[in-house]
């Protein structure tokens, strides 16, 4: 047996991928004549039929405002509402269910908090610490609010294989420190950030922190009671789940000092003209009709990936990872960028010689779906001296054969441009 059909077993043995992937029915498309080969999953990740059929049956039996009415329909979306508002709490481990507000995904679940944390508690001279590897949305949020109220933004810097220099950020803080947001996994790279040592850190300081889930909930067990993180934040469509929705945690304590950041109905308890009062948490945080069927779906994919279970998803895709990062090392004028010890589902590369945006372009003739650019980090971006970067992310419905297919796609590209 070939070191590679060995392993290949190994993995399968961790994970049925061939019967995992005939719940996705986009895996079975053509693009331009080739079987599709998605990649991108780091932007937006593929939904099974069992996810989008929770979908249907909320449309087809369950459908109506939720939280106003007595009859059958709204207490059924209420009730089913509510019980995703249970699953999200149990993925994360929650504490409790009242902790789990629902947002339109991580972009809103950061805005809420550094408009209704921030514009509450923040001042002239205070310092906000973000790290380096942050996604656009966990950066201006903060650069608004920090506009707004005078404060500063200080950034964590990363060594050259793309991991955060924990000793540097331990002497960021000072007596002005009033907030750490950074991210969990990063989207560019792929790095792991050690999480759960850097919010000790920052709790011995007295300063609360948000983690960005966003690429961390995908493809590990998040356990935010075993993090002590203060807030957390993850979108619906990375996560085999559907856009316009995502769930911020955050600890009842903090959310019932916070500021509501959007006003509406749902929200209050009473209005007059002269005074609003505001419900209780997380009501006070969900204005407006929520998209109560995407939040539904959300449950069914969390129901969906925990059946599999993240331990066994994270650890098919570090080993098709290590498979991959192999293939990309072995091939002359493939530069990795982001080579941390521990990563999660994300390959950076440049290829000499050809800009990022060609090899996705041809790469996509061959149906291999990668993106090319900046990955809304530009920050990452300028640390590495690139202006972009091609990257392919896994998902557990990936396999060798695919890494392969890519590998031999890249050789192409590479043979155009010799
Ligand atoms: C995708 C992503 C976001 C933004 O998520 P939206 O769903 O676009 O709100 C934020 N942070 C990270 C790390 C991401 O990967």
């Amino acid at each position: 047996m070939s070191a590679r059909s060995q392993r290949a077993t190994s993995l399968e043995a961790v994970l049925d991928t061939a019967r995992l992937r005939r719940d996705f029915p986009i895996l079975d498309l053509k693009v331009n004549g080739k079987p599709l080969i998605f990649m991108d999953n780091a932007a937006s990740s593929q939904m099974p039929r069992q996810v989008m059929e929770r979908w249907v049956k909320y449309r087809s039996e369950q459908h109506a405002n939720i939280h106003r009415a007595v009859h059958y329909l709204s207490e059924t979306a209420t009730a089913e509402y509510e019980a995703a508002r249970r699953k999200v709490q149990v993925f994360l481990n929650a504490p409790e269910d009242r902790e789990i507000v629902f947002t339109s995904g991580t972009t809103d679940g950061i805005n809420l908090v550094a408009h209704g944390y921030g514009r509450r508690f923040f001042g002239p001279g205070d310092e906000i610490i973000l790290t380096t590897l942050e996604h656009h949305s966990n950066i201006v949020p903060w650069q608004m609010v920090a506009a707004e109220k005078g404060a500063t933004l200080r950034v964590v810097p990363v060594n050259d294989r793309g991991e955060l220099l924990v000793d540097e950020y331990r002497k960021l803080f000072n007596a002005h420190t009033k907030f750490v947001a950074m991210t969990h996994v990063s989207n560019a790279l792929g790095t792991i950030a050690p999480v759960k040592e850097m919010i000790a850190i920052a709790h011995e300081h007295g300063v609360p922190v948000l983690v960005d889930g966003a690429q961390a909930v995908p493809h590990l067990k998040v356990d935010v009671r075993e993090l002590d993180c203060d807030f957390y934040v993850f979108s619906g469509h990375k996560l085999c789940g559907p856009t316009g929705i995502g769930a911020l945690y955050g600890k009842a304590a903090l959310l019932e000092k916070m500021q509501p950041f959007k006003g509406g109905g749902d929200m209050i308890l009473s209005v007059t003209f002269e005074k609003t009062t505001y419900a209780p948490i997380p009501a006070k945080f969900e204005a407006g009709t929520p998209p109560i069927g995407e939040a539904i779906t959300l449950g069914a994919a969390i129901d969906y990936l925990s059946a599999i279970g993240l331990e066994r998803i994270a650890a098919y895709e570090t080993d098709l990872l290590d498979y991959a990062t192999d293939q990309l090392h072995r091939m002359p004028g493939v530069r990795l960028i982001g080579t941390a010890e521990k990563k999660a589902a994300v390959l950076s590369f440049a290829l000499d010689g050809v800009h990022p945006h060609d090899v996705g372009s041809l790469l996509n003739d061959d149906g291999v779906a990668i993106r090319t650019g900046h990955h809304c980090a530009q920050p990452v971006m300028q640390r590495f001296k690139v202006p972009a970067t091609s990257r392919a992310s896994f998902a557990f419905y990936n396999t060798m054969a695919e890494v392969d297919a890519l590998v031999a796609s890249l050789g192409r590209v590479q043979k155009l441009f010799a």
